[in-house]
């Protein structure tokens, strides 16, 4: 059972600083909830007596999202949900929508975090793989005496394992920033113990750009969650696809580059079977997202074969 015995709403960001600066030992921060109050009703840590909770889910400038020189700066209180029904977001974010329509169901999207998503860091979070591909980076904040002290850093330098993140006890992640990157062809890959309402076992995200005639990898971004402790970006294979022709070949030759990347103590030949499905069809439906009906033949040759 949780139990709390204040719990404060306050509606700017100096602040919750102010009230997290002094909040008893034990306290802690919420924005949507839905990592926190399982967490606590599950019991997963016994009875949970936490003496203060601050929700940040009101303050105003953790809310709302702006591009800038070829950037995506997210606030803290950004919602699965907007990722599907945000046109800026699902045109600057090729591979989101297609993270989100799979992530939980409508009332948990409405108030799941990207911010609560990479600070709960489960090791095959849904939002790490494509923050992972799309250069994030996290803000946060905290109090030095009567002054607000930034630091951002890169999401891949940011989880360190599962459930550890590099941020202090007194620290605030206030946005996610990330490469705006329309234009280019996403997928979002993730399997579980069920296909809806799962945690994921393995995710993947994908991004790629051809070149001008529609022949070659010009870009290419993917990323993988679940495969080890932290998540990792797949930058050997977006080496040896850039500047390749744009084939079936080439692709399955892509993904039998898997070897090293499962680095999971359990269930590793099973990891290895999904990761090089998943580098093949990530790479296919991005390509389809893209318009090359090249891939979609794929696609379906795959599945009919
Ligand atoms: C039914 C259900 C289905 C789910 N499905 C999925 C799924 O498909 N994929 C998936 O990845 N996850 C899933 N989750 C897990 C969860 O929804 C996500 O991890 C979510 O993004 C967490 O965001 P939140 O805002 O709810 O975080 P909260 O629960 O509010 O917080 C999570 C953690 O982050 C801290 N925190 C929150 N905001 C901040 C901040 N601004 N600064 C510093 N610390 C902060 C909190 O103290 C807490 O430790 C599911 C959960 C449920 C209950």
């Amino acid at each position: 059972m949780l139990l709390c015995d204040q719990y404060i709403t306050p509606l700017t960001l100096p602040d919750a600083l102010a009230q997290w600066a002094q909040a008893p030992e034990g306290s802690r921060l919420v924005t949507g909830g839905t990592d926190l109050l399982p967490w606590a009703r599950e019991g997963r840590a016994g009875d949970v007596h936490v003496p203060m909770l601050i929700d940040l889910s009101r303050i105003g400038e953790l809310t709302g999202t702006e591009t800038l020189d070829g950037r995506i700066r997210m606030g803290a209180n950004t919602v699965f949900q907007q990722f599907l029904v945000e046109d800026d977001l699902r045109r600057d974010l090729p591979c989101m929508p297609y993270c989100a329509v799979w992530f939980a169901d409508d009332q948990i999207r409405q108030q799941a975090t990207l911010a609560g998503n990479l600070v709960n860091a489960s090791p095959a979070a849904d939002g790490t793989a494509p923050m992972l591909a799309l250069n994030g980076e996290i803000e946060i904040v905290r109090l030095e005496g009567d002054t607000v002290a930034r630091r951002s850093l890169p999401v891949a330098d940011f989880v360190l394992g599962p459930g550890k993140v590099d941020l202090e006890h007194d620290e605030i992640a206030t946005a996610v920033t990330c490469d705006a990157l329309p234009g280019y062809g996403g997928a979002f890959e993730k399997v579980g113990q069920r296909r809806s309402l799962v945690i994921s076992t393995v995710c993947a995200a994908c991004l790629v750009k051809p070149d001008h005639d529609r022949t070659t990898f010009q870009d290419v971004r993917l990323a993988m969650a679940g495969i080890g402790p932290v998540p990792v970006r797949l930058t050997q294979i977006e080496d040896f696809l850039t500047g390749k022709s744009i084939s079936r070949q080439t692709i399955r030759e892509a993904a039998a580059m898997n070897d090293g990347l499962v680095n999971s103590r359990t269930r590793q030949a099973y990891r290895k079977h999904v990761v090089e499905g998943f580098i093949e069809r990530s790479l296919l439906n991005a390509l389809s997202d893209y318009g090359l009906e090249l891939a979609q033949e794929d696609i379906r040759e795959m599945a009919n074969a």
